[in-house]
Parts: structure tokens; C-alpha cells; sequence
């Protein structure tokens, strides 16, 4: 078998340029970091830097239902292939969302949620390509690791006697910055396996049960409001956490009990004796409580009279997400008070409110063209230069500055 050695030089490429050291066209692109291109020589190994203009990427998150059906559309073996790649909103949505994620215009960050729904689809391989080669690597970070800032946020302003304050930068949300230049290679890794397929089956379906239960048992019985719907699950919430916490101390015990010494332990065995997030987040909410920020330690008393009061006061209600969940499933419960027979699929849990109808779709490939259209003479050459003309082809705004930079 003949040896391949690693060279240095491979890892220089096009577009290539007259190199000012040695006068050869080998001067090529090296490395590509936030926003600094360095160029070096695969002749003489001559190298400089230079600045790139500063991004400003479009953040589109694109949910499980979308990036479901970019991958039908690029797999023909998939059930709904023909349906998506008879549809001319799905190709041109490729397309777009393609076209302009190699001009830097956008950035859709993948996360936990298309890792965990992808995970039980024959087709995970496919999915998690799919939706990794329209993030380049950048993830939300773990939907949990948002949910306990805000809550630890407003247990912080309980304790402080303010109000919370909610920021939402969202280089705080992804896992790098999304307006860096892309290299032309990103890192992924396999399949996280300390999620498993089985459990996240069993939740789902236990999720679905429920719901299908409350459409014919509750909702459709009892015709509220949306503000009765919407307020019953915000204020809800706090509640769940509770039993979580209550639940999962009790697998961890049981699974200690029923472990037999010098056994192997099994990966989700190993997950069931973790500290859950609800746990997580009440030992953080105690800690708030009870050392105060400029230092110190407040008094049993003090601590027991905060943490009741937050609790009563229901203060988790207000958190952002528990706010824009509650609207999810208001939604979906007023669809069953209006009449609605059949109760959701299975994932209407995590797809509601999709991109469904026509006029919306419409309208999303208009907002992409337009933020194609208006990509500036200055960002058109900054592509030309650190990835090449190639990716400038059918982009009608760069054609037209080629002419005018020719003529
Ligand atoms: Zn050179």
C-alpha cells in the first residue's frame, strides 16, 4: 500500500494568486479566521494577512419540519421524495438557503432538538448531514443551558429585589460566533450516545398519550379562552419542575438499589443516576438564594423566606421560554375548542405552527432573495477573493458588479 504522508501544502487552495515574493501563481488561500484571511505561498511559503470585511449573518433557525424535507428532496429513497420534489418551494428553498449560507449572508444554527428528533428516523444519517452542512458546525447551545440562564436570572433579581433582565445576545446562544468568515471544512462529530433511541421513543409517545388524552377527555369539554389556556401552562410549569425533581430522585435510588456489584453498567442506566436539569436547576435557584453576589452567606432564615417567596410568587411563569412554550400549546388547545376532531400527530409537539401555507412560503424565498440582492460590492469581492467565482455564479447583484468592475 503506498504511504500518504501529510503535507502542509494541501492545505493551501484556490483561488490562486500572483505571489508577491517569488512572482509564481501559487500564492493560495491557507487559513480563513473570523474576520482575517491568510494567504500563503505553496511554492516559496511566503505569507500575509488580511482583513476581511466585518459580517452581519441573518440568523434563521429552520425547525425538524423543514430540514425533513431538504433531505427527502436530496433522497430519493425516501416515502415523501416525490411530493417535496414535486412542490418547486422545496428546490428553491435548497437553493437559496444553500447559495446563500457559501456567501456569508446567513447562518442556520442546527441544535439539540434536530439531534434528538433526528435520532429515531431511519434516515439519521441523512438528517443530521443535512442539517450540519447548513450550520457549518454552529449549534444552539443546549436548549436546556438557555432555559436555566433565564431562570437563573430571575431567581438573581428575586434575590436582589429587581427586576430581571433578559438578554438576548445571541452570540450568548450559539456555540461560536455566526458572523466569523466560514473555513471551507468544519468539525462535526457521531452521534451523542447518551441520547438513546429508546428513550426518546418512549417520550414521545408518552408526550403524544397525554395530549391525545386531554383532546377528548378535557378540551374539547371545557371551551375556554386562549388567555385560560395560555395562563394554565405558564404558570404550570413551575409545577412540572417540581415532579421532575421528585421523579428523578426517585429512578436514581431505585437504580442503586438494583445494581448488582461488579455488573457493567449500561449507558442509560449510567443517564438515570446524572443529576437531571430539574435538579440542576433547583440546586442552582438554592445557591442564588443563599450567597449573595457581592459575597457572604445570608442567613437559613433569610434563605427559607426567599425561596418560598419565589416559589409563591411563581416567578418561573415569567421566564421567556416558559412564555413562548405556554403560546405553543395554547394554540394547540384552542384548536381542539374549536372543534378540531383529530387530536395532533405525534409531532405537532415539536412542530407547531410550522411554515404551512402558501402565502408564508411565498413570502420566505422573497426575504431570502432580498438579502441576496443586497449583498454589497465590497462582500462580492471579499468572496471572490477567499473562496473564488464559483460561488458567485446565479447571484444576479455580483454579475453586475463583474461588469462594472470590467468596463
Ligand atoms: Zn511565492
Amino acid at each position: 500500500m503506498p504511504e500518504k504522508r501529510f503535507n502542509p501544502r494541501d492545505l493551501i487552495s484556490p483561488p490562486w494568486r500572483t505571489c508577491p515574493a517569488c512572482g509564481k501563481d501559487k500564492f493560495g488561500v491557507g487559513l480563513i479566521s473570523g474576520s482575517r484571511l491568510m494567504r500563503r505561498c505553496w511554492d516559496c511559503w511566503h505569507k500575509q494577512d488580511y482583513d476581511l470585511p466585518k459580517l452581519q449573518k441573518k440568523i434563521i433557525y429552520l425547525d425538524q419540519f423543514v430540514i425533513s424535507n431538504l433531505m427527502k428532496l436530496k433522497n430519493p429513497a425516501t416515502k415523501g421524495h416525490a411530493a417535496v420534489a414535486a412542490d418547486p418551494f422545496w428546490p428553491g428553498l435548497h437553493d437559496l438557503l444553500f447559495q446563500l449560507r457559501q456567501l456569508q449572508m446567513i447562518c442556520c444554527p442546527d441544535s439539540g432538538s434536530h439531534v434528538e428528533e433526528s435520532r429515531t428516523s431511519p434516515f439519521n444519517a441523512e438528517l443530521k448531514k443535512t442539517y450540519e452542512r447548513l450550520s457549518g458546525g454552529i449549534t444552539f447551545k443546549a436548549f436546556d443551558s438557555i432555559k436555566s440562564r433565564q431562570i437563573g436570572e430571575l431567581a438573581l433579581a428575586w434575590s436582589e429585589r429587581r427586576e430581571p433582565a433578559f438578554d438576548f445576545d445571541r452570540r450568548g446562544a450559539l456555540s461560536s460566533d455566526p458572523n466569523d468568515w466560514s473555513e471551507r471544512f468544519y468539525i462535526v462529530m457521531g452521534d451523542n450516545p447518551f441520547i438513546s433511541e429508546a428513550s426518546l421513543r418512549q417520550m414521545r409517545a408518552e408526550l403524544h398519550s397525554n395530549i391525545a388524552r386531554l383532546f377528548r377527555d378535557v378540551w374539547d369539554k371545557e371551551k375556554r379562552n386562549f388567555e385560560y389556556w395560555y395562563d394554565l401552562e405558564r404558570f404550570g410549569y413551575q409545577g412540572h419542575l417540581g415532579n421532575a425533581v421528585v421523579r428523578s430522585r426517585k429512578e436514581r435510588l431505585e437504580e442503586m438499589l438494583a445494581h448488582l456489584p461488579g455488573t457493567e453498567i449500561s449507558m442509560e442506566d449510567i443517564e438515570k443516576t446524572l443529576p437531571s436539569f430539574a435538579e440542576g436547576l433547583l440546586v442552582g435557584i438554592q445557591n442564588i438564594m443563599r450567597f449573595p453576589r457581592g459575597g457572604g452567606e445570608r442567613s437559613g432564615e433569610e434563605i427559607g423566606h426567599l425561596e418560598t417567596e419565589f416559589g409563591k410568587a411563581n416567578r418561573i411563569a415569567e421566564a421567556p421560554f416558559v412564555r413562548l412554550q405556554a403560546l405553543m400549546f395554547a394554540a394547540t388547545e384552542m384548536r381542539a375548542a374549536q372543534g378540531q376532531k383529530e387530536p395532533p400527530n405525534e409531532g405537532t409537539t415539536t412542530d407547531i405552527d410550522t411554515v404551512a401555507h402558501l402565502n408564508v412560503k411565498t413570502q420566505f424565498l422573497d426575504c431570502l432573495r432580498s438579502i441576496r440582492d443586497g449583498i454589497s460590492a465590497e462582500h462580492v469581492q471579499a468572496i471572490r477573493e477567499v473562496y473564488g467565482d464559483d460561488h458567485l455564479e446565479s447571484v444576479p447583484s455580483a454579475q453586475q458588479a463583474v461588469t462594472a468592475s470590467k468596463g
